[in-house]
């Protein structure tokens, strides 16, 4: 099934029976990539008087309690709520949900105090001379790239600048996925710079605009543009574990 999107001037075609999934499945136990020292995901049947949601143990039917924290489990978006004091859900967050995306590969700045950055110049040497899109994937390759998962806690993970951000809101992109597990440092005393910037919060704030983060990118997947589809739960809570589902762009005729 092809379809034809029309962005700035050219119109792109993609294949939608082609997805490549950019999320690691979310699953019981210690096999999620993990963040923030947070306890790991635990899916357990429901026990309640006789009843037992599991056909192995002799219930009618399974049926699991989820405990899951979506910022340190896994491939989660998040909209400006994760930051706000006002309520702001990512249910309410979509007008729509797939985007022109470009994924572009870096690799992260050493300083010389030791943390690892992207940068506002890292940002404009990719981006500068684009037509910007609208969603931004940053792969990062900080990970084994074998789907294998990804223990950040304690890891002191690269991060983005403000000023990296600030001109990411400045070209007037929406969405930003990426791999790495938030775009603020790991430790920085809840100061969430680049989130602020980012979301312009709260003085002008970006409500409709969405950070993905723990993406996963399969090692084949080459950078260049992307229909970004984005699934996410309906929770009206400030993040959701989700599926980022790519589907490359062709140049019509050329598919
Ligand atoms: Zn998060």
């Amino acid at each position: 099934m092809i379809v034809s999107i029309p962005f700035h001037h050219t119109m792109y075609q993609a294949d939608l029976t082609k997805p490549i999934i950019a999320s690691y499945p979310l699953q019981s136990g210690n096999e999620n990539p993990s963040a923030f020292h947070v306890p790991e995901p635990h899916f357990e049947p429901l026990s309640i008087g006789d009843f037992i949601g599991s056909k192995a143990l002799g219930g009618s039917v399974n049926c699991d309690v989820l405990t899951i924290i979506p910022h340190g489990n896994g491939t989660h978006t998040e909209c400006v709520g994760h930051i706000a004091k006002e309520p702001y859900f990512i249910a309410d967050t979509f007008e729509h949900f797939h985007f022109i995306g470009s994924l572009i590969t870096i690799k992260p700045l050493k300083t010389e105090y030791g943390d690892d950055i992207i940068s506002e110049q890292m940002m404009r040497t990719c981006i500068e001379d684009t037509i910007a899109p609208q969603a931004l994937m940053i792969r990062t390759l900080q990970y084994p790239n074998d789907g294998s998962k990804k223990i950040w806690s304690g890891n002191n993970p690269p991060y983005f600048t403000p000023e990296a951000m600030a001109y990411i809101v400045a070209k007037g992109i929406q969405h930003i996925l990426t791999d790495l597990p938030s775009v603020d440092p790991e430790m920085d005393n809840g100061i969430l710079a680049a989130h602020r910037a980012f979301w312009q919060y709260p003085f002008d704030t970006r409500t409709a605009s969405t950070i993905t983060e723990m993406m996963y990118f399969p090692e084949q997947l080459v950078d260049g543009l992307y229909m970004v589809s984005f699934h996410i739960l309906r929770l009206m809570s400030d993040a959701s574990p989700s599926t980022i589902v790519l589907y490359k762009l062709f140049q019509q005729n050329l598919l």
